[in-house]
């Protein structure tokens, strides 16, 4: 619910005045009327009124989503709104009217709600357009595919790969065949430096980087072994938004060496995005756009913050487990208390970020494909085979991810459109990453091109 911006096409104060006047029923027409422009046959055959469009949304939130794509012309394209009309099933020609919200948001609420579950309020805005166009490593089938291969080329042959390295090395040869299905770019591969990640994308090097202790067990129950497909995923769905990203400014005429400079990106993979441009005014294009829009546009500064914050809530917390652990006071516990609430807020904050929600939602697929742990170890073998005693605990906790999710209701904007402006600084953004370093791994983010990153689950657990 974020305050109506006065600067727009939609009569908002009449429709104001006219809810003292009369019943909502009559206002949800009316409104339709209005945001419609188209002429009333009905009413003048007189026949009925056309009846309100039904959906979730009341009529202040039908105008505030309407204004929402009024108001960025360049983006809700005509072309850009048939597209959306057709695919919720709507008559293509509308434009945007009460119809086309309220079709959203009943979408948003139905086909939206898996984790993070979009808020409904009938924008579909960079969060929620990915969803409704799948695409690229979201398309459906494409993360069962690849759970089902991590399942038999990586699970399955744990012991016969042995070392955390070659584990590694071969999860990212497997999901490098998906990445370069959806023409992407393969990813490098690392061990993550960073013990609050369980993996990272560094774009900078166009690696993908994971953390060492799950690839160093023995053992993986089905759970773990889940949570490691789904995290090569999630990342490997960042190096995808990053291609995106690229190929976006290629179609808006950014050079290569523009292209690398900007994202931070080496400069091959600018060269074949330049070679590789998305269509100006496409659907995959306005997509992209959100997710530049988050991480070099108008959200970058935000972005950061929010990073940021992870960090020192998550060392907050840190601190104040190891101060109750020595001196367990009930002012400790309270302490305490306040530095986890602080990072569920966070941690929402974080998963809202618009390439966050989209990477989140997109990862559970390929877990889905992964159907058990590793094999049991044989009992009686022994010799040269056994040798990789990488020692650290055999599995993380089968729901220490649920463990670092913000208890309901923390996140109360989680999943909103709200966060974006109106302006178009896009294709006038300065050079933010200009000058990046080469190699971020261990050091301080770019300005506006930190790496994308998850949380251990241990910081936030209860
Ligand atoms: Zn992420």
């Amino acid at each position: 619910m974020r305050p109506l911006e006065a600067v727009d096409g939609v009569p908002r104060e009449p429709i104001w005045r006219l809810q003292q006047l009369a019943g909502n029923a009559a206002v949800s027409s009316l409104i339709g009327g209005f945001v419609q422009r188209q002429a009333g046959a009905a009413a003048v055959s007189g026949a009925p009124m056309p009846r309100p469009a039904a959906g979730p949304l009341g009529d202040g939130q039908v105008a505030d989503a309407v204004r929402y794509y009024t108001v960025q012309p360049w983006r809700y394209t005509a072309e850009i709104v048939t597209q959306l009309r057709t695919a919720l099933g709507l008559d293509a020609a509308g434009g945007v009217d009460a119809a086309l919200v309220q079709a959203v948001a009943t979408w948003q609420q139905t086909e939206g709600a898996n984790d993070p579950a979009l808020t409904v309020d009938g924008k579909a805005g960079p969060r929620t357009l990915p969803r409704i166009f799948r695409h690229g490593l979201n398309e459906p089938g494409a993360g069962e595919a690849f759970g089902r291969s991590v399942q038999s080329g990586a699970i399955d042959e744990w012991a016969t790969l042995a070392t955390p390295e070659a584990r590694l090395r071969r999860l990212v040869e497997l999901v490098n065949v998906s990445l370069g299905a959806h023409g992407v770019p393969a990813v490098t591969e690392g061990f993550d430096p960073n013990p609050t990640n369980d993996g990272s994308f560094d774009f900078p090097t166009w690696r993908m980087l994971v953390g060492r202790t799950p690839l160093a067990a023995e053992q993986l129950d089905a759970a773990t072994a889940r949570e490691i497909a789904q995290t090569i995923y999630h990342e490997a769905r960042h190096t995808e938004q990053w291609y995106r990203m690229a190929q976006l400014r290629a179609g808006q005429g950014l050079s290569a060496a523009g292209i690398a400079a900007e994202l931070g990106i080496p400069a091959r993979i600018a060269r074949q995005a330049r070679a590789e441009p998305l269509t100006p005014g496409s659907m995959q294009g306005l997509i992209a756009q959100g997710w530049w829009d988050s991480v070099y546009g108008a959200g970058a500064e935000q972005r950061n913050a929010t990073l940021e914050e992870i960090d020192h809530a998550a060392a907050a917390v840190r601190q104040a487990r190891r101060r109750f652990a020595a001196h367990p006071t009930s002012a400790n516990q309270a302490v305490l208390d306040q530095a986890r609430a602080r990072f569920d807020r966070a941690y929402a904050a974080y998963r809202n970020l618009p390439e966050e929600n989209d990477a989140w939602a997109t990862e559970p697929a390929a877990g889905a494909g992964v159907t058990s742990g590793t094999p049991p170890a044989p009992v009686e073998q022994s010799g040269p085979d056994t040798a990789p005693g990488e020692g650290g605990p055999a599995t993380l906790g089968p729901d220490t991810r649920l463990a670092v999710e913000p208890a309901v209701g923390a996140g109360g904007e989680a999943g909103s459109e709200a966060s974006e402006g109106p302006g178009d600084g896009a294709l006038l953004a300065a050079l933010v990453a200009a000058g990046a370093e080469t190699d971020q791994v261990a050091g301080p983010p770019p300005a506006a091109g930190r790496p994308s990153h998850e949380i251990l689950p241990e910081v936030g657990e209860s």
